[in-house]
């Protein structure tokens, strides 16, 4: 089983300008269609959980699933990660269930939606690196506040980083990965349809140049397919129209400092889609192998594009398991 620091991943999509997929996980349906697209494409991956996703598992099955996927394929190097951490204690309790990465998101108190100031967010972020590093554990943060709100985080707001502010932030605290707001927006109702969208890039290439060589994190980077939200409606949901982050530009910004890009919202979307399909058109259908199965097919090709046409992960596991059996020997 290949379960990897998210460190060690982080630098080899920096060094090789490419994005590793963050996936956000709930269920065996999901976690199955993120492996075998993974193996399908080589790609390493990130699988993360939210603290919802964990609650609403009561933590042990899904970390049994995450090692499943781990244990079930060698030759992918996965990182386990938490997303969203709100405060050291749920930290501690990822990393004693085995994550090998967690995000403290000190950007929010611990109630997940009331932003708080520079020096509150440094104070946690440097109590959660003080506690993981010394396990391996890769730490990252953020800063700045992302529009949108899912899974109950998010304050509603939008501010957009400071390069400055950024760049002493990560000095100060030495963090592994920094997750930036850059315009990008957690959940599916990101932007109004037809609302041109555009990650601010400066921003991004600013930091950049001032901290090279440093991993950028990029939340709420779904794309919201119109077609998947067509089809939800066309077999009786009830979706607003709504726009995502263009995949043009999370190409651009996989090949630059970007390493770890999130995507949650768009296999929701998939997976309720193909859901609301066959319930319509077999309404006789009560088996949930009928409907998870063919969610899990479509979930399974969403992935394998992302990989392929979005992030550039496509084929890179080969060296990274090769480089880390290098290591063993
Ligand atoms: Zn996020």
């Amino acid at each position: 089983m290949a379960l990897v620091p998210m460190r060690l991943l982080l630098d080899h999509a920096l060094k090789n300008k490419y994005a590793v997929g963050a996936y956000n996980v709930n269920n065996m349906e999901q976690i199955q269609a993120i492996m075998a697209a993974a193996r399908e494409t080589r790609t390493p991956v990130i699988v993360q959980a939210s603290r919802g996703a964990l609650k609403y598992s009561n933590f042990i099955y899904l970390k049994k699933l995450m090692e499943a996927a781990a244990i079930d394929n060698p030759d992918i190097p996965i990182a386990m990660h938490l997303d969203h951490g709100n405060s050291l204690d749920t930290c501690k309790k990822a990393i004693e269930l085995g994550f090998t990465s967690v995000m403290i998101d000190g950007s929010l108190k611990e109630d997940s939606k009331t932003p708080t100031t520079y020096e509150e967010n440094l104070d946690v972020t440097l109590s959660v690196i003080e506690y993981a590093r010394p396990l391996g554990v890769t730490v990252e943060a953020e800063l700045g506040t992302l529009g949108g709100i899912e899974d109950g985080v998010g304050s509603g707001q939008v501010h957009l980083n400071d390069p400055d502010q950024a760049v002493k932030f990560v000095r100060k605290t030495k963090v592994d990965a920094l997750a930036v707001a850059i315009g990008t927006s957690h959940g599916a109702y990101k932007f109004k349809a037809g609302q041109a969208q555009e990650i601010r890039l400066d921003i991004l290439r600013e930091i950049e140049r001032r901290i090279p060589g440093f991993p950028i994190v990029l939340h709420g980077s779904s794309s919201i397919p119109e077609e998947a939200v067509a089809q939800i409606n066309r077999y009786g949901g009830r979706l607003k129209d709504s726009a995502g982050i263009p995949e043009a530009q999370l190409r651009e910004a996989a090949r630059s400092a970007v390493c770890k890009i999130n995507i949650d919202s768009d296999g929701r979307l998939v997976m309720t889609a193909k859901i609301r399909e066959i319930f319509a058109l077999k309404p006789e259908e009560f088996d949930p192998r009928k409907y998870l199965g063919p969610a899990r097919e479509a979930l399974l090709a969403m992935y394998i594009r992302k990989n392929r046409e979005v992030l550039g992960s496509a084929g890179r596991a080969p060296e990274i398991i090769a480089a880390l059996d290098a290591e063993r020997s």
